[in-house]
């Protein structure tokens, strides 16, 4: 009969394959990546399907009543795993459904099934007699007489309680949201699972003479799962060709801004970096990076502010952000800039340490030019402001210089006197010495003004740095018949700052004031320079002078480059100072005093714990 081809023998091995080549698909993706339980059990619950099918094939074509028992007996075993599995799947799949119900189901059908097995006769149910009858296309198959044994109703439950448990988890996604789901998966499970049981029931209590159709019924559960599983999988597949699409446009976007990526495994210790990032570093494409290699790259100067920076990141803060400069293996030096963040995990461990790096070394160069270019400039502030100087320099040069010459000139005298006086000699000397000192203090204090560009910040005393420009400016405030007062504070605390910046600053205030006062009649030039201690930690100037005052229409000018109402000036006097101040983080202010007169303010943060006396 199993020779005979005719439609049985063609229906059923095609249930057969349909299932098992959906079993083998899914088994691929089960030994892939990502959700591996319900491929799984999909693929358990198609392969029973296909066994069930054998089962059914073998039951339809057999005539002998003894082997017929036999097979029928067997065929719970593929029946219950298909039952099993299916209901396996949609708890995993799902995530829902009361777990006990499914165990209590599960565990039942496998007391039935041992008891079938193990028993001498079968004990869920057996056949009694055959029948043969000959269907449409001339195709004959047989139809048992079938009798329920005593199991019969412990397998029946077992059913009835995997039904419950698959009514209870498609009713649970339902309520979550997940309702096309449900229906299509959990609702159709349902109706196979009560078709198939309703239609052994029926062949069971003699109503219906029809073989079993038992895998058509699953037939139409694992069509369900397979292609709700397969719109995961078309999801999954159309999800990475966006990230893909996603990768491709940050990449473009990384280049476009010379942004290179790194993610660094923490617990696999594995460093991946982007094609750009490993070209900031002069790594090739296919060169395995380890943290060791990583740190060679990194300039010496920095390792250690690099090694501390991702310290602190994994400890606890998670942000990384550091500037370093790397050697290129062929001696070339970039600078990058990174930014990263550590990702923990639910035990607080850093899982994945992660950022993008940048290409600085043209931002830093402009930088550096930058500083060097104020430099130039602050610089010939100070020279343009010495120029205006050079005359009360020179008259103050020609004392002593005149005082030396009178000198030498009486000691030639009193060589020339016989014996010579020697005791005139030794104070006359004493007093060129004392000349000598004087003009070299002058030349001592308009060279360290001109000399230096570069800011180099120390702790200062402002006092003292007051005096030495007072001293500076006091023979041109003379010949401008101008009195330039000081009130300096005793207790003042020291300042971080750069000496030679903050005379310019004190000095361009004070020639201002003198240059502001011109018109004025002699006995109202008078220019105070104060300093005291602020009550917020800080250090105030002040250059107040009587002169006219600022205009309204200057006030908020008076910083800005190139400003001047002076028919010579430069206008960049104030924007240096401004500068300056800035660097020193304090600030300059212009005001108009009360009494008449132009008051500037600078304030600086005091340097904690320093005075001076
Ligand atoms: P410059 O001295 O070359 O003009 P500054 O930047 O030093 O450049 O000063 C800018 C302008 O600020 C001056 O032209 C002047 O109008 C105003 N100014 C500065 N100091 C005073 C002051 N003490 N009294 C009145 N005006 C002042």
């Amino acid at each position: 009969m199993l020779g005979t081809f005719n439609w049985i023998t063609i229906v059923w091995p095609m249930v057969a394959s349909a299932c098992l080549v959906l079993g083998l698909i899914h088994l691929r993706i089960v030994f892939g990546d990502g959700q591996r339980a319900p491929h799984l059990f999909f693929a358990i619950a198609a392969f029973a399907v296909a066994v069930v099918s054998g089962f059914e094939l073998t039951l339809l074509c057999t005539s002998d009543l003894a082997r017929y028992q036999e097979v029928l007996r067997w065929a719970v075993v593929p029946i219950g795993i298909m039952v099993a599995a299916t209901a396996c799947f949609i708890r995993s799949f799902f995530g829902t459904g009361r777990l006990w119900l499914l165990v209590a189901g599960v565990a039942l059908n496998l007391v039935a099934q041992a008891a079938n097995l193990l028993s001498a006769e079968p004990v869920v149910r057996h056949a009694v007699d055959l029948k043969q009858v000959t269907s449409f296309g001339g195709a004959a198959y047989t139809v048992p007489t079938i009798i329920n044994g005593s199991w019969e109703r412990v397998e029946l439950l077992s059913v009835l309680l995997v039904l419950a448990f698959m009514a209870d988890a498609s009713w649970q996604l339902w309520k979550k949201g997940g309702r096309r789901r449900a229906v299509v998966v959990g609702g159709g499970a349902l109706f196979f699972l009560f078709v198939a049981r309703g239609h052994a029931v029926l062949i069971e209590n003699g109503l219906l003479q029809t073989p079993y159709f038992v895998s058509f019924a699953f037939l139409g559960v694992i069509c369900a799962m397979a292609h709700e599983l397969s719109s995961d999988v078309l999801r999954v597949a159309m999800l990475s060709r966006r990230l893909r699409e996603s990768e491709w446009r940050s990449d473009l976007a990384a280049r476009a801004a010379s942004l290179g990526f790194w993610t660094l495994d923490i617990q696999k210790d594995e460093l991946w970096a982007s094609d750009s990032a490993r070209a900031l570093f002069g790594v090739s494409p296919d060169e395995r990076i380890s943290m060791n290699r990583f740190f060679e790259l990194v300039h010496p100067d920095h390792r250690d502010a690099v090694k501390r920076a991702i310290e602190n990141s994994l400890k606890g803060s998670g942000e990384y952000e550091v500037d370093y400069r790397v050697q290129l293996d062929d001696g070339r030096i970039r600078w990058i800039s990174a930014h990263g963040r550590t990702d923990f995990d639910e035990a607080g461990k850093p899982r994945l340490f992660s950022g993008a790096l940048a290409d600085i070394t043209e931002r830093r160069q402009s930088e550096i030019e930058l500083r060097q270019l104020r430099g130039q400039l602050a610089h010939a502030g100070r020279v343009s402001v010495m120029g205006q100087l050079a005359a009360s320099m020179a008259h103050e040069l020609n004392q002593p210089l005149g005082a030396i010459l009178s000198n030498a000139e009486a000691a030639e005298l009193f060589l020339k006197q016989d014996p010579p006086a020697l005791n005139e000699l030794a104070d006359i000397l004493a007093d060129i010495r004392k000349d000598d000192e004087r003009a070299g203090e002058v030349i001592r204090r308009m060279r360290a003004l001109l000399r230096r560009q570069d800011m180099e910040c120390v702790t200062l005393d402002v006092n003292p740095l007051v005096q030495d420009v007072f001293r500076l400016v006091s023979a041109d405030a003379a010949l401008r018949q101008t009195v330039v007062q000081l009130d300096l504070a005793p207790d003042l605390p020291g300042v971080e700052g750069d000496r030679i910046h903050l005379q310019q600053v004190v000095l361009n205030l004070i020639m201002n004031a003198l240059e502001a006062m011109g018109a004025q009649s002699a006995p109202k030039r008078v220019v105070m320079v104060s300093t005291r201690r602020g009550e917020d930690g800080t250090v105030r100037l002040c250059v107040a002078d009587s002169g006219p005052g600022i205009s309204e229409a200057s006030l908020p000018l008076l910083f800005d480059p190139f400003f001047t109402t002076k028919p010579n000036g430069m206008g960049m006097g104030l924007a240096i100072c401004h500068r300056i101040i800035e660097a020193h983080a304090g600030r300059i202010r212009a005001e108009n005093r009360a009494e008449g007169g132009a008051l500037f303010t600078v304030t600086l943060p005091a340097r904690a714990g320093v005075s001076s006396g």
